[in-house]
């Protein structure tokens, strides 16, 4: 088994304007240490960003009423936008923006996919899904 090390996941779920909704969250992970070179194997980072999506959605989605970061409804899921840096030997980690959304496949969803990639463009940093 590979060796791994610790890291902070956290989650910053946001609303309307950007603003964040409730505190941000942190969970405590484990990733195998050739994922904290500068220069990680990207299949590697991706495959680390969806895993942690993944495990800790319905966890997240149970925390709260959420509400859509775009139209303030009832929010049903949501996008996941996490970015790694891993690569920060004083304090590694994964940072997750989430928004969540009142509907799959509705406006909002996609009008959210687009903002991230548009965030994503501008950074160029990390390893982001
Ligand atoms: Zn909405």
């Amino acid at each position: 088994m590979a060796a791994t090390q610790p890291f902070k996941y956290t989650v910053h779920v946001r609303g309307n304007g950007g603003i964040l909704q409730g505190a941000p969250v942190s969970f405590t992970e484990e990733a195998r240490v050739a994922l904290f070179s500068p220069n990680p194997p990207p299949n590697l980072v991706r495959d680390l960003l969806a895993t942690l999506a993944t495990r800790h959605h319905d966890e997240i989605m149970g925390m709260q009423d959420w509400r859509c970061w775009k139209c303030s409804g009832h929010a049903v899921s949501m996008l996941h936008n996490p970015m790694s840096y891993l690569y920060k030997t004083d304090s590694p980690g994964v940072v997750d923006l989430v928004l969540p959304i009142c509907r799959n496949r509705g406006a909002c969803d996609a009008e959210g996919g687009q903002m991230f990639a548009q965030e994503m463009a501008r950074m160029q940093i990390g390893g982001g899904l």
